[in-house]
């Protein structure tokens, strides 16, 4: 804080507008220090009222919430087009730590997001709520204990889905706190409303009525995606919905007709068969989740079977429609199939929001899919402009866009940084979870690596029979002749937690032999590395 005058004072400005010779004479609240704009241009703000700057940035400068500064020139106060160092566009993992890593290193920063956003995606429809839903599954149906100590022991036998909103709005809530406190704390301005390029430095911001502008030396572009639509697909927010839009649906559909068997997909036709819903997944390929080792998909698909998922894979929506009278969904395939359900949850990809930013007028364009082309620094054509996070493709996920927003604004401003790391983990948060870091049996075998395989387990280990999973499995790869292990892969309970244990050896080259010659906490999950090293060694 610079410790300016905290009262209100009446500041008139002598100071004539470059365009209209208008004079300034506005009421602020804080006395203003100067420290940003070189070229001193002046603009008018007929509207600039009292709150107008009360938005704290670092040391020795005040902008106002309505995007102008105010200067102390000339016996007076003149309102500024204000110029940051770094504006990024989207307050999503990519776009927060992009703003904290350059003001850290005492970068005037501004972030704009749409109004009630603030944190992205990943806090308001994505990773936080999906994540909380299935937390609350969990705690809230007495899943866990039901696996323990069997089916008369129930937490909350009647869940409702109101109580699972209620948990997930209160967690969006205090998450949507700690990133605008986050950003706050690190004097970065906040500005609320649609950005979008006016040329290759000037965006402006429009919420309603108002708009501001802004300068900025760099832009980060992070601004995320929405889900892809078919205009054939006839949304209504509460029967047809898209993964955004889940809380429409009045109650928990009985049947459920689930579009798309991506990640996301996968894991809401899981939560929703595990509350009970008879849920029919459907996807034109033919096979899940490609990139995973297929001996997990497997198991997980037995499971997502047991759970009382119906698969149609190989099976491509022709059309979707609804009948009114009975409220039912119904999904035609091409085949000639006709599935029906009370709800149909749409979840087919996700569109860039690129297409929605006015890109020409700074020089780039998205592709077909709303997302725009980066180096591997992170910048795109224009070098002055960076994208992170979602906006830019594979992988998008929130893990690897904080890494990206940080990596972006490290290049930037000349901060030290590695390149991003090749290898990251994958974490999919169906019912049963899973999680993989590194080579799966397809890519060895394709690349003709001679590997062996370890398996433990969970079964096998004391805690994990304690966790009441039974079915859970640790896979280690690792090659035949120098043990050196080249891939980790983890289905059941904490399973993305356990994976780390993989990536950490795996990012130093590490040998399988690590696993069997140390010593591990007992009883952990943990302890299925040494199971699953055992198990491989034992088999050359
Ligand atoms: C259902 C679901 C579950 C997920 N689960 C996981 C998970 O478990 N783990 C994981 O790692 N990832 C998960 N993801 C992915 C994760 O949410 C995204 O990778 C992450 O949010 C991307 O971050 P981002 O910074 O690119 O942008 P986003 O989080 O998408 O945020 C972009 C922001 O930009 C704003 N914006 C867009 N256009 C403009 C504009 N013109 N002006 C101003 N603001 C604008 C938007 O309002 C938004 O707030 C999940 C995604 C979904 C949909």
């Amino acid at each position: 804080m610079c410790g300016c005058e905290r009262t209100p004072i009446l500041v008139q400005s002598n100071r004539r507008d470059h365009d209209d010779n208008q004079i300034h004479k506005q009421s602020v609240r804080h006395r203003v220090h100067w420290r940003m704009c070189p070229n001193n241009r002046a603009l008018r703000q007929p509207e600039f009222g009292t709150d107008a700057l009360e938005h704290h940035c670092s040391e020795g400068f005040y902008a106002g919430a309505c995007g102008y500064v105010g200067v102390e020139k000339d016996n007076g106060i003149v309102l500024m087009l204000p110029e940051y160092d770094l504006v990024v566009i989207g307050s999503g993992p990519a776009g927060q730590k992009a703003a904290i890593a350059a003001a850290k290193v005492r970068k005037n920063v501004a972030v704009i997001d749409r109004t009630p956003m603030i944190g992205g995606v990943s806090v308001h429809t994505g990773t936080i709520p999906s994540k909380t839903i299935r937390e609350a599954i969990f705690q809230l149906t007495g899943r866990a204990v039901k696996a323990q100590y069997g089916n008369g022991h129930v937490a909350h036998g009647d869940i409702s889905v109101r109580d699972v909103s209620v948990r997930v709005r209160e967690i969006i809530e205090r998450e949507t706190d700690v990133v605008r406190a986050q950003l706050r704390r690190n004097g970065i301005s906040i500005y609320q409303g649609l950005a979008l390029f006016l040329d290759p430095h000037t965006l402006t911001v429009q919420d309603g009525e108002d708009g501001h502008q802004l300068k900025a030396k760099n832009i980060l572009i992070a601004c995320g995606t929405r889900p892809a639509h078919s205009p054939e697909i006839p949304f209504d927010d509460h029967r047809i919905v898209d993964t955004d839009h889940l809380h429409g649906l009045s109650g928990l559909p009985r049947e459920t007709i689930v579009v798309g068997a991506g990640v996301v997909g996968l894991e809401y036709a899981s939560f929703m068969a595990a509350l009970g819903s008879r849920v029919t997944l459907v996807d034109q390929r033919p096979i899940i989740l490609d990139f995973v080792d297929q001996e997990i998909v497997q198991a997980l698909s037995y499971h997502l079977r047991q759970l009382g998922i119906t698969f149609r894979l190989g099976e491509k929506v022709t059309r979707v429609s609804m009948d009114m009278q009975r409220e039912f969904a119904f999904a035609e395939l091409e085949s000639g199939k006709k599935i029906q359900g009370d709800a149909l949850v749409y979840a087919v990809g996700r569109q860039g929001n690129a297409d929605h930013l006015h890109l020409e007028a700074a020089g780039l364009v998205a592709d077909a899919r709303g997302r725009v082309k980066v180096n591997e620094l992170f910048q795109t054509a224009v070098p002055h402009i960076y994208a992170a996070g979602d906006v830019i493709g594979f992988p998008a996920l929130a893990s690897t866009s904080m890494e990206q927003g940080r990596l972006a604004a490290c290049h930037m401003f000349g901060i030290p940084f590695e390149h991003m790391p090749e290898l990251f983990p994958y974490g999919i948060y169906t019912i049963p979870e899973i999680s993989m870091v590194g080579q799966t049996e397809e890519t060895l075998t394709s690349t003709k690596v001679p590997y062996e395989v370890g398996i433990a387990r969970y079964s096998e280990l004391a805690k994990s029979m304690m966790l009441g999973d039974h079915m859970g499995m640790l896979k280690l790869l690792f090659h035949r002749d120098t043990h050196k292990l080249l891939g980790v892969h983890a289905l059941g309970q904490r399973a993305t937690e356990i994976i780390h244990i993989g990536q950490a050896v795996l990012f130093y080259n590490g040998l399988v032999d690590y696993f069997r010659d140390m010593v591990f906490n007992y009883p952990t999950l943990a302890e299925a590395y040494k199971v699953a090293a055992l198990n491989g060694l034992n088999k050359l």
